[in-house]
């Protein structure tokens, strides 16, 4: 059961809180957005559940686990970034492999979950390229790919499309909605773009300068904006 919770989640840099006091619980293989502004704190909570950041206050839950002390390889998370840096001197299927060879897990075992991971992705044909063979959009699926191989209870998105034109962020919009029905699993999807967020999200959770303002259902955040600001970033008609 992939729960995520979120309890009085407090950072601070140095004297500097940014983020104060959050809660937030996410259903087992819900798609939560969490949007808001640049410097609001998106990056930084998302790298807080990841195990990436240390957290200065509160308790992260993820099932039945409090994780606030577990390294980011015992959360059984992925995390894909928007510059998904891959391993220029490795091909497709050895990146999509690397973290099950590192873990020491069989080459059977990886061949078959690179397989099936390079099937979800329509990945098949690129199994032998290196990086530089590839399009943006294709390296964008690699690095998923690499995420979904390990087969996590819990994906984390830090703005995984925001470097790739219009036309390639429309087409990678169905294929992680596509992702998130075949492998199941709970996504906490952030992102600055209010379409992709209304689109692919069960909620939305808006924050602003390190608070959440509002955590509901796309057409209820649209519908009914708790506050003026959420009006204003959603767009909704005053
Ligand atoms: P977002 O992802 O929403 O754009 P971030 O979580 O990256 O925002 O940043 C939240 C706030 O924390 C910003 O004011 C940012 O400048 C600050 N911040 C982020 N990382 C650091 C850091 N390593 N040291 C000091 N301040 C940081
Ligand atoms: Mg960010």
């Amino acid at each position: 059961m992939a729960t995520v919770s979120l309890n009085n989640l407090v950072k601070k840099y140095g004297n500097l809180e940014v983020v104060h006091s959050i809660n937030l619980d996410v259903a087992d293989r819900e798609f939560i957005a969490l949007v808001g502004p640049s410097g609001c704190g998106k990056s930084t909570s998302l790298r807080m559940i990841a195990g990436l950041e240390d957290i200065t206050g509160g308790e992260i839950r993820i099932g039945d686990r409090v994780v606030n002390d577990l390294p980011p390889r015992q959360r059984n998370i992925s995390m894909v970034f928007q510059s998904y840096a891959l391993y220029p001197h490795m091909s497709v299927a050895e990146n999509m492999g690397f973290s099950l060879k590192i873990a020491g897990r069989p080459k059977s075992e990886i061949d078959a979950a690179v397989a099936e991971a390079a099937r979800t992705l329509s990945l098949e044909e690129l199994l032998e390229r290196r990086p530089s063979q590839l399009s943006g959009g294709q390296r964008q699926r690699v690095a998923m790919g690499r995420a979904i191989v390990r087969k996590p209870d819990v994906f984390l998105f830090d703005e995984p499309l925001s470097n790739l034109d219009a036309k390639l962020r429309m087409q990678m919009r169905t294929e992680i909605k596509k992702l998130h029905a075949q492998v199941q699993s709970t996504v906490i999807y952030v992102t600055h773009d209010q379409v992709e967020a209304m689109t692919l999200s069960d909620r939305i959770v808006i924050m602003r300068d390190g608070h959440i303002e509002q955590v509901d259902t796309p057409e209820e955040v649209f519908q009914r904006p708790a506050t003026r600001f959420v009006a204003g970033f959603i767009g909704s008609p005053s």
